[in-house]
């Protein structure tokens, strides 16, 4: 039992929130302040442990594996309408834990409901198929539930981000373990109150809290799991992927980002601009779609550029609660310093810092994580700041001159996530569109995302979608079924069968 005045959030399990095996607690703080605002359980391997027998009992459970399809689809809805009534609770809660705009997680959570209905539509609607084998087989493909999936999830988008892969396991029948960053755990554990309440079978989904190394390791090396749907940074995917890999558990990874926004020089130069700020500076830049290496033609690159600093050099940093705030802090002070460190790399290095490029601490932004948008020009290829993510407010610029050159430049990625195109042109923009290696391009618009759209990365951002029927058709395993109809005898059993 936690001994502080602040609100104490325990785990949850088999529907119910219980004190960790150890009893052992971490401050969560706000971003904002800088200062602890909740506490919450700080599990270990026995939690896991317990976590994954509950998944696995309920998965077999008459409450749950009992269910028809349209009756789990009829308890998606209710979550999703369970969301909609608390909507302003979550963004609050969501605000508080990440800075992120309260603007912007009112549109997220808002939208929240969609996620959970999305997936709904799907629950009675996966069927099978009869494959045209020949002679007397009759030869057919079930789509079944892989069994209990570990979702684990970073901070950036918390609540939206589980909800994606919950609301996609429960509609295929699986159950599911969630293991929620240690920096914002509050959002997924309020939300479930509202599973419960929608009538979510206790042991249906779990929630563990706690640090990557003792509850995420303990999850991913777990004998009771049988997928891993992981959303987070590349190195850490790598690490769940060769630990995933001794036990031969299928991995779907959502990792991190280093992606291009290309302005061609018949682009409309505003609403480039625009796509630009919105590519790296909305939500400080912790997006991995973050738009972070921005790629202008010679012919607008000071239109461009002018554009976004003008608007840049407005911009209204501070509360993320205030109605009017554009940029809020960064969402912890480790994560602060690492931006700081990269901003310091990139001068040494040589680019040139044209723009931002310092922690902001004026006033009342004195005790919270606040990071100046910043931007590098005369940026090369090897820089680490074009390379590496960097997960905050700033921009890498480089000018190019042909269609070929940026392409080139563009795909010299680790990573593979995302691509933004600006350009009038069609045919150049499904060209460009075509060529680039990012799992989701946008033309001439930024960060449009819907559950309804597949969404995943290639190279280093990761493999395996969410999102769309095809996010929903990871959430099972296929078997193929075959069944002789013939009566006569037996044929050689030295040949094979057909
Ligand atoms: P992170 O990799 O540090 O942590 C993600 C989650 O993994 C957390 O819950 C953490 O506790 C857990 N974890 C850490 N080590 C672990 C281990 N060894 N085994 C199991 N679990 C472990 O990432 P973060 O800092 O929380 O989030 C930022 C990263 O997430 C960025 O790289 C960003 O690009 C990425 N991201 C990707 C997407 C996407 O859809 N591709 C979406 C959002 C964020």
């Amino acid at each position: 039992m936690s001994t502080t005045t602040l609100p104490t959030y325990d785990i949850f399990i088999d529907g119910e929130f219980v004190s960790p095996a150890e009893d052992r607690y971490l401050d969560s703080i706000n971003p904002a302040t800088g200062k602890a605002w909740y506490q919450v359980a700080s599990a270990g391997a026995a939690d896991v442990d317990r976590a994954v027998r509950a998944a696995r009992a309920a998965l077999v459970s008459p409450a749950w594996a009992g269910l028809t399809p349209s009756a789990r689809g009829r308890l998606l809805r209710r979550v999703a309408d369970g969301l909609a009534a608390r909507a302003e609770d979550l963004a609050m809660l969501e605000t508080n834990d990440n800075g992120k705009l309260i603007r912007d997680t009112r549109a997220l959570y808002g939208n929240l409901p969609i996620i959970w209905e999305y997936f709904a539509g799907w629950a009675d609607k996966v069927g099978g198929e009869v494959v045209p084998t020949v002679g007397t087989n009759l030869t057919y493909l079930r789509r079944e539930p892989i069994g209990v999936v570990a979702a684990i999830v970073p901070w950036n988008a918390p609540i939206n981000l589980a909800s994606h892969k919950i609301a996609a396991a429960l509609a295929m029948g699986n159950t599911v373990v969630v293991k929620p960053s240690e920096i914002t755990s509050a959002g997924i554990l309020e939300m479930m109150k509202i599973l419960d309440e929608a009538g979510v079978p206790r042991g249906v989904v779990n929630v563990v809290t706690g640090t990557g190394a003792d509850v995420g390791q303990a999850l991913v090396a777990h004998p009771g799991v049988d997928l891993i749907a992981f959303t987070g940074g590349t190195s850490t995917g790598t690490a769940i992927a060769k630990k995933a890999a001794e036990r031969h558990v299928p991995v779907l990874l959502e990792l991190g980002g280093k992606s291009p926004n290309i302005v061609f020089d018949d682009a409309n130069t505003s609403n480039a601009a625009n796509g630009i700020i919105s590519g790296i500076f909305a939500a400080g830049g912790q997006a991995c779609t973050a738009g972070s290496r921005v790629y202008l033609h010679n012919a607008v690159y000071d239109e461009v550029l002018d554009k976004v600093k003008e608007r840049m050099s407005g911009i209204r940093l501070g509360d993320p609660l205030a109605a009017e705030t554009e940029i809020g802090p960064v969402a912890y002070e480790a994560h602060m310093n690492r931006i700081l460190d990269y901003i310091r790399i990139g001068q040494e290095e040589g680019a040139d810092l044209t723009f931002g490029g310092n922690r902001v601490s004026e006033g009342d932004l004195a005790s919270g994580f606040y990071v100046a948008p910043t931007i590098f020009e005369n940026v090369t290829s090897e820089m680490r700041i074009t390379r590496e993510e960097i997960f905050g407010p700033v921009l890498s610029v480089i000018r190019f001159d042909t269609e070929e050159e940026v392409v080139r430049q563009a795909n010299d990625s680790a990573f593979g996530l995302v691509a933004g195109v600006w350009t009038q042109n069609v045919n150049r923009a499904h060209r460009i569109a075509h060529q680039l290696d990012a799992g989701t391009v946008w033309v001439n618009t930024y960060r449009a995302l819907s559950p309804l759209a597949p969404f995943g990365g290639f190279k280093s951002s990761g493999h395996g979608k969410e999102g769309g029927e095809y996010g929903v058709l990871e959430m099972t395993r296929l078997k193929t079924v075959w069944v002789n109809l013939s009566e006569a005898p037996t044929a050689d059993p030295f040949v094979i069968q057909k």
